[in-house]
Parts: structure tokens; C-alpha cells; sequence
């Protein structure tokens, strides 16, 4: 990949530079070199997606073609997307710097995720009532309009797949704006979108910033629904615009998810999973396991395993088959999840492992944190690195306690082999997904999101469906 490339807009299935001109520079984190341009979005540049999403809603084919068709549609561009994983991996590790086998791992997700809401949608179409006054009440779901979703850097294209593949599949048009980190893979989405033979507008592709990019797509009242992942700060401003001209808003934002290993659990498990939770993908995962709470009763050797295995994991390019862990996605994020590192011995924490890199990189080698005070920063917000901060406790009511104690509800973990006390703790923690004895592995049918700072609204299943469709209830009398 020596030739700079460059990711323009995809609109009306052609890709574009922006109106002015205007571009900006994507890097490569592992070598610190500008690899390619992209366009920079501008307002013009979104009224542009939008009108051309809009007629392809109210003129074109897409949102009247019949539900096998549309599925067979979806099934084309999933299967050039297998074709060619090896490139779409190759251009997320470029730009974010995982490693290449997660980069495959992510594009076979993002496969599954259009051929999942493509089977769904054609199979989960209605309902029928029949009324005991003699009518019959269906219930129907049309498409809601033109979807604008807004996607991060940390898994680029399976976070706007998870948006991009429900939004069509039911009918709707979109326009995806990718972060601004990580325009590469999105972009070739929508260059196969094209290949795949879909109308023109039906999938437009807007590169560029936050602002003015993002927030002219969310203030835009030719939109029907917005759908965002990414932190809770920018999920704040998204819901604001959008609420400007009453589109409904699905949010998928920050964690700081509890890891509780109970006494009782299977310690080889506990730690390949504690392990995973925090480190994989640099600890760049919303769903992270960054506060982990250790039963005191196995303190001591649950930590000497952890602490070992977080120290084997194997850093380096991330292209080397080898590797398991590597630089953080951009110098912005090196020096943020930096601050944080750097300040916990101030806070009186301890660093066991880790720490930051000093050789020039913009790594944060696998960090594991004890004896923090609650309220100190690298306890209570997201760092979204690979910092792991540990407690331990003595009673299942002071780590339900502990777990709840944050103002996120994305996700937590816990390990026991005890049946009942996995039911109990988990119907009490305060949180939309809850892994028992495993991590990440999720049916596309269960509800998605978080509570409090974490998001609004769920996806995933029925509940997209909810989102981007405009269910009508038609009622007929049967008899007379
Ligand atoms: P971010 O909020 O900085 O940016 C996310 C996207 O929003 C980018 O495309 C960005 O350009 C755009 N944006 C920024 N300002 C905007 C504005 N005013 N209007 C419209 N769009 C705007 O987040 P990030 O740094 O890219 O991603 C990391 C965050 O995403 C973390 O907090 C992480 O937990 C969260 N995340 C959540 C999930 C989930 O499913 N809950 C999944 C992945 C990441």
C-alpha cells in the first residue's frame, strides 16, 4: 500500500470529491505516516447526500421492492464483501492499527450483520390479530425514510454495518458518516454498494468531520432517523439537533464496564475473559471490562494470573500474525488514554503492569491499576484504552453495589459456577448487556444499547425493527 489513496463521498453511487475541494489527511497509527486523503464533508456536501438520499426514498425502487427481493440485494453486497475481506481488513488495520486477524474478525461480523437484518426483515414482516368482535387488526412496518447513522474509529466498518444493514434492509435510504479517524473501509462499503447494482442514493457515503459533516446530517429535517455510536458527549449534541425536528434518536455510547470474578469461579476461564475484555482491540471496545472486581478469598492468585497473561500478550506491527495487541488509533487517543495512565500515581493508585510506551509510539502497553480511590478519573470515566483498574470485594451485595456505582449501564461480566447466584447477579446489575462466563458472543436478535450515560434505545432483532420502520396498525372487519 505505498500509493496514497484516496476516499471521496459516495453519492448517487459515484464517489466525489467535496464541493470546495477541501480533504484531509488518514493515517496509519502503527507507522505514524499519512497513507492516504479523504473528502472533507462541508454542509454543501451533506445537503448534497441528503436531497440525493431523499429522492432515491420518495422516487426511486428501494423502498417498494419486495422484501425477498430486497434481501436477495443486501445478500449480493454481503457476498462481495467476503470476496473481498482481505482488502476491507487490510484498510481497517491500516487506519486503526488492530490487529489483522480482529480486522477479518470484524469483516466477517459486518457480513453477517446485512445477511441477518436481510433474512429478518423479510421473515418478521407483520402480525395478525383476530378480535373476537369479528375484525381482524395487522400490524405493519413501512419504512421510516432517509436514515443518517454516525459511526467511530474503533471498529469501523462492523459499528456502521450494525446500522447501515437494519436501515436498508428495512427499506429506508442512508447516508453513513464514518469517523473522521477511519474513512477507508466505509468508503469501499459504499464503492461495493455501487458494485452490488443498488440505486443510486439508496447508500451514500459522507466523509469528514464531526462538524460540520455529522451535525448538518443530524439537523437536516429531511432525515428521519438518526442512529449514532459514539461517546456520550457527542450523543448529547446528536440528540439535541435531531430533536430540532423530531427525529427519533438510537444512541449507543460510552462504558465502563464491571468484571466481577466470583471465588467460585473457573479461574483459567476468568482470566482468558479478563484478559480479552480489556486488552482486545487496545481496550478500544465501549463494551471493555475496565473495572474489575476480584472476590478477596482468590485476590492474590487470581491477580498473579492475570497480571502474567496480560504481560504475555505479544505487541507489535499489526500485520505480523504474531501479534495480539498494538498502537492506539490516533495521537489524539494516545494522549488522552496517556493523561489518565500518568495521573493514577497521583490519585495514589498503583500501576502492577503497563504503563505508557517510551519509545516514540503511540502505544499504552497493557495496564492493569489497583488500589484507586472511587472517585479518582481513571476509576470513574472511560478511558476506552487498554487500563484495567481492580478492586476487591467480600460480599455479592457490596459488588452489586460497587458494579452499579457508575453513571454507565452498557455491559458487565461475571464469573461463578454457582447457577443461582449468576441469575441473581445478573438480573441485579444496572446494565443492557450481562455476560455470564463469557464476553462479546451475542445472538442479533437480544436487545443492544445501555442505561444512563450509555445510550438511549436498543438494536438488534425486533428492536431495529421498532427503530427504522413506521409500524401501522390496520384493522378490517371480517364479518358483518
Ligand atoms: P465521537 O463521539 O468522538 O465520534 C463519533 C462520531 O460522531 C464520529 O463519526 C464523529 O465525527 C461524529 N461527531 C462528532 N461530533 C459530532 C456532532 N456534533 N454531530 C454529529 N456527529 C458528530 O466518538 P469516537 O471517539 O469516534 O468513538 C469512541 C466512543 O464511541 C467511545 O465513547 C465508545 O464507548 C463509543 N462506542 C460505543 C459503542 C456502543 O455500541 N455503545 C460502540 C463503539 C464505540
Amino acid at each position: 500500500m505505498s500509493e496514497r489513496q484516496f476516499f471521496g463521498h459516495v453519492i448517487d453511487g459515484k464517489e466525489v470529491p467535496s464541493a470546495d475541494g477541501t480533504t484531509f489527511e488518514v493515517w496509519n497509527p502503527w507507522t505514524q505516516e499519512v497513507w492516504a486523503d479523504a473528502a472533507e464533508g462541508a454542509a454543501e456536501d451533506a445537503d448534497r447526500a441528503v436531497a440525493s438520499s431523499r429522492r432515491a426514498f420518495d422516487e426511486g425502487d428501494w423502498p417498494r421492492l419486495g422484501r425477498a427481493e430486497r434481501a436477495v440485494a443486501i445478500h449480493k453486497l454481503a457476498d462481495l464483501m467476503e470476496e473481498r475481506s482481505d482488502e476491507l481488513a487490510t484498510l481497517d488495520t491500516t487506519n486503526m492499527g488492530k490487529p489483522f486477524a480482529q480486522s477479518k474478525h470484524d469483516v466477517g461480523r459486518s457480513v453477517w450483520n446485512f445477511r441477518f437484518f436481510a433474512d429478518h426483515q423479510r421473515d418478521h414482516c407483520g402480525e395478525v390479530y383476530p378480535m373476537d368482535s369479528g375484525h381482524h387488526s395487522y400490524s405493519e412496518y413501512g419504512p421510516a425514510g432517509v436514515v443518517a447513522a454516525i459511526s467511530p474509529w474503533n471498529f469501523p466498518l462492523m459499528m456502521a454495518s450494525w446500522k447501515i444493514a437494519p436501515a436498508l434492509a428495512w427499506g429506508n435510504t442512508c447516508i453513513i458518516k464514518p469517523s473522521e479517524d477511519t474513512p477507508a473501509s466505509v468508503t469501499m462499503l459504499g464503492r461495493l454498494a455501487t458494485e452490488a447494482g443498488f440505486p443510486p442514493g439508496v447508500l451514500n457515503v459522507l466523509n469528514g468531520h464531526g462538524r460540520p459533516a455529522g451535525s448538518s446530517l443530524t439537523a437536516d429535517d429531511r432525515v428521519d432517523r438518526v442512529t449514532f455510536t459514539g461517546s456520550s458527549t457527542t450523543g448529547k449534541h446528536v440528540m439535541a439537533s435531531a430533536a430540532g425536528h423530531l427525529a427519533p434518536v438510537s444512541l449507543e455510547l460510552g462504558g465502563k464496564g464491571a468484571n466481577i470474578i466470583f471465588e467460585d469461579a473457573d479461574l483459567d476461564n476468568a482470566v482468558h475473559w479478563a484478559v480479552e475484555a480489556i486488552f482486545r482491540n487496545s481496550g478500544q471496545i465501549c463494551l471493555a471490562g475496565s473495572r474489575l472486581y476480584v472476590a478477596a478469598a482468590i485476590y492474590e492468585e487470581f491477580m498473579a494470573r492475570f497480571v502474567a497473561a496480560a504481560e504475555a500478550l505479544v505487541i507489535g506491527d499489526p500485520f505480523d500474525p504474531a501479534t495480539k495487541f498494538s498502537s492506539l488509533a490516533s495521537r489524539k487517543h494516545f494522549e488522552k488514554v496517556s493523561s489518565y495512565v500518568e495521573g493514577v500515581g497521583a490519585d495514589g493508585g498503583k500501576v502492577l503492569t503497563g504503563g505508557v510506551d517510551e519509545d516514540g509510539r503511540w502505544l499504552v502497553r497493557p495496564t492493569i491499576v489497583a488500589d484507586l480511590p472511587l472517585t479518582a478519573p481513571a476509576y470513574c470515566d472511560e478511558i476506552f484504552g487498554p487500563v484495567c483498574v481492580v478492586n476487591r470485594f467480600e460480599s455479592e451485595d457490596e459488588v452489586v453495589g460497587l458494579a452499579n456505582d457508575t453513571r454507565y449501564g452498557l455491559n458487565a461480566m461475571l464469573f461463578t459456577e454457582n447457577l443461582s447466584r449468576a441469575h441473581r447477579v445478573a438480573s441485579r446489575l444496572r446494565a443492557g448487556t450481562v455476560w455470564v462466563n463469557c464476553f462479546f458472543i451475542r445472538d442479533l436478535r437480544t436487545p443492544f444499547g445501555g442505561v444512563g450515560d450509555s445510550g438511549v434505545g436498543r438494536e438488534g432483532g425486533n428492536f431495529s425493527r421498532e427503530f427504522f420502520t413506521e409500524p401501522k396498525a390496520v384493522v378490517m372487519q371480517i364479518q358483518r
